[in-house]
C-alpha cells in the first residue's frame, strides 16, 4: 500500500490531474465526505488528506509514503530527512517581503510579520539586518496597517492581495510551487511502486508545461 499525503483547496484541485496520470483518482471528494483516509481507483494507493503544513511531519515519520506539499512549507519545516524528487510545477506564487505604500516612520528593529518565522529569520540574518520577526496564523497584511509590524513576509500570486490592503511586493525570497516528497525508508522499501508513480506523474507534468 502506497499512502499519500496531501492537503485540500489548491494543491488537491492542481494536483489530483498529475496523479490521474499514474492511474490514482479518489473515489470520494474530500469536501463532501468529510473523511481524512480517501481510498483512490487503485487498491495498492491511498490519499490521508491533512493540513498543509503536517505533510512534511507525515511523509518524514512514515505515516505517508509520499506527500503533496509547496516549497514554502518545506522550508519553514523541521523535517530535513526528506526526498524531494520531483517539482510538480503547481500552486507557483512567490514568497516575497511587502511593504505598505504610504511609509510609515519606523522606530528602533525592523519589525515583520509573517507564518514563515523560519525562512524571514534566515533571509534577515543574511542580510545583516537584525528583525524581531513577529509570528502570526493568517491575514499578514493587516499587520502593517494596524501598527503591528513595519512590513511582511508572505505569499504572492497575483499581487491583488497586497494592492487592496495598500501594500507593494518589495523583494523576493523564493519563487515557490508544490513538490513531491518521499520518505527515506518507503524509498528504498517500495523502491519500483514509487519509481513507476513519479515516473508517470514527472510525465504528465511535463505534458501539462507543454
Ligand atoms: P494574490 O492576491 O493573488 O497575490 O494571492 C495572495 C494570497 O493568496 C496570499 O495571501 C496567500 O494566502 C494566497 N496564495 C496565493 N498563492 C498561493 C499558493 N501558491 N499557495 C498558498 N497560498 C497562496
Amino acid at each position: 500500500m502506497l499512502t499519500i499525503a496531501v492537503s485540500k483547496g489548491r494543491i488537491y484541485k492542481d494536483s489530483m490531474p498529475l496523479l490521474a496520470a499514474a492511474g490514482i483518482e479518489p473515489l470520494e471528494d474530500p469536501d463532501v465526505s468529510r473523511k481524512l483516509i480517501i481510498p483512490t481507483s487503485r487498491d495498492d494507493v491511498r490519499l490521508v488528506i491533512i493540513r498543509a503544513t503536517d505533510v512534511p511531519t507525515y511523509v518524514e515519520h512514515g505515516a505517508a509514503d509520499l506527500g503533496i506539499a509547496g516549497k514554502d512549507v518545506l522550508m519553514e519545516s523541521d523535517a530535513d530527512s526528506l526526498y524531494e524528487p520531483l517539482d510538480l510545477n503547481i500552486a507557483c506564487c512567490r514568497l516575497m517581503t511587502a511593504l505598505p505604500v504610504e511609509p510609515v516612520e519606523r522606530h528602533g528593529r525592523l519589525r515583520v510579520a509573517t507564518k514563515y518565522l523560519k525562512t524571514a529569520r534566515k533571509f534577515y540574518a543574511k542580510k545583516g539586518i537584525q528583525a524581531e520577526i513577529i509570528k502570526l496564523y493568517g491575514s499578514m497584511e493587516l499587520a502593517p496597517l494596524v501598527g503591528l509590524a513595519d512590513c511582511i513576509v508572505d505569499v504572492v500570486d497575483t499581487g491583488n492581495t497586497l494592492k487592496a490592503n495598500g501594500l507593494y511586493a518589495d523583494e523576493l525570497i523564493a519563487q515557490i510551487s508544490s513538490r513531491m516528497v518521499v520518505n527515506q525508508a518507503s524509498m528504498k522499501l517500495k523502491y519500483s511502486a514509487i519509481n513507476e508513480l513519479l515516473d508517470k506523474v514527472a510525465g504528465a507534468c511535463q505534458q501539462s508545461v507543454a
